[in-house]
């Protein structure tokens, strides 16, 4: 297949790219570098020995939109692009909205225009609210109890989807809920490139590796779990990366809605001494007051990937934090260096 990835410069586009392109597919990557660098997808070359066609677009803009996609010729898309940043969304609740609806509504309408059929939707865990139980599955209730405008755009682009495929019954669609993707490809070329402070667990524990930040804030010790810190339930992005390959080759017709976790939960502090295996050193943390927002534990339950995609994690935390402290260690400062 000739597969666009939206967004594809970005942490799990990039290693979608290279898995896609290692399984002989045809890559194409539009973005609009607001989050990446080009860089990410020249590594990828280099990796795979291929050439992937680049294009700089802000997808949220229909004429830009149109302008990059009309010419190209694809059957399938990734659709990565977006703004992620939880905390941010709280604070530019409009750009988060604009950006992450209008792109998925102008890539839509020349899916449509051009007849390309297949497309695949990174959705997150978040759009499950406060769990109701765990393993999360597919079945959970979604857009209840959703605590950021980031998390909303999920939820509402996931409707948008299911709405314009009963309008277009030709659309296949395939929803991917993603749990915490971690870790790097092994060679530690490509990675996670976060601007600034580093929101999430693992880029902030490796920046504290490798001497950027002071120490690790623990966001609380008082959930009701085995130590009292946050359990989620962290993806190696190959796993994750493979799932979409999945998604493209095996998904059936019409819309479907598929959680990529490994159906197993860690804590904070079980990450945090995960990481230190792979540095080989003890490093320093506090414990300071919960995050607001935040819940106790996030578990995938990722039987239907598994038994429909014929899809499953290979990897383990130990392995994503060796990949990830080789992309730190050797690119302290990410692919701006
Ligand atoms: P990322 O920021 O590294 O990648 C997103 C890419 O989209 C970036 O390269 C960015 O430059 C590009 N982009 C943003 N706005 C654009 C626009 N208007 N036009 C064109 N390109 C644009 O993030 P990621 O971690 O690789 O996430 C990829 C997708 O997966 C996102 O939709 C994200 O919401 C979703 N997701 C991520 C996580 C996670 O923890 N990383 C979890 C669940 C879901
Ligand atoms: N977390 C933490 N310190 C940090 C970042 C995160 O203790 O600097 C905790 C957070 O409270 C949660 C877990 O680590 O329990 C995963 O957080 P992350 O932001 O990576 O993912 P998400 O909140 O989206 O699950």
């Amino acid at each position: 297949m000739r597969v666009l990835l939206t967004g594809g410069a970005g942490y799990i586009g990039s290693h979608t790219a290279l898995v896609l392109t290692e399984r002989g597919h045809e890559v194409l990557v539009v973005d609009n570098f607001s989050n990446s660098s080009p860089e990410s997808v020249r590594r990828v070359e280099q990796l795979t020995n291929a050439s992937i066609e680049l294009i700089e677009a802000d997808l949220a803009d229909p004429e830009q939109a149109k302008r990059a996609l009309e010419p190209l010729e694809f059957d399938a898309v990734v659709h990565f692009a977006g703004l992620k940043a939880v905390g941010e969304s709280t604070e530019q609740p409009a750009r988060y909205y604009r950006t992450n609806i209008d792109s998925t509504l102008n890539l839509l309408d020349i899916m449509r225009a051009k007849g390309v059929t297949k497309l695949v939707f990174s959705s997150s865990a978040t759009v499950y609210g406060d769990p109701q139980y765990l393993p999360q599955d597919e079945l959970h209730q979604t857009g209840v109890g959703v605590t950021n405008p980031y998390g909303w755009t999920k939820a509402m682009i996931e409707q948008i989807i299911r709405d314009v495929q009963v309008a277009w019954p030709e659309l296949n669609a395939v929803i991917l809920r993603y749990f915490n993707p971690v870790g790097a490809h092994p060679s530690g070329r490509i990675g996670e490139d976060p601007a600034g402070i580093p929101n999430n667990l693992m880029p902030f524990i490796a920046q504290v590796a490798v001497g950027k930040r002071e120490k690790l804030m623990v966001f609380g010790d008082a959930y009701e779990t085995s130590d009292g810190t946050g359990v989620r339930d962290y993806i190696h992005v190959m796993d994750l990366a493979e799932g979409h390959v999945a998604a493209l080759e095996q998904a059936p017709s019409g819309v479907s809605t598929y959680n990529l976790g490994s159906g197993k939960g860690s804590s904070v502090l079980e990450v945090l001494r995960a990481f230190e295996k792979a540095v080989g050193r003890e490093l320093p943390y506090e414990i300071t007051a919960a995050r607001a927002g935040d819940v106790a534990e996030m578990v995938a339950d990722p039987a239907k990937a598994n038994r429909e995609l014929g899809w499953a994690v290979k990897r383990t935390l130990d392995e994503a934090c060796a990949d990830a402290w080789a992309w730190q260690s050797a690119n302290p400062d990410g692919y701006g260096a």
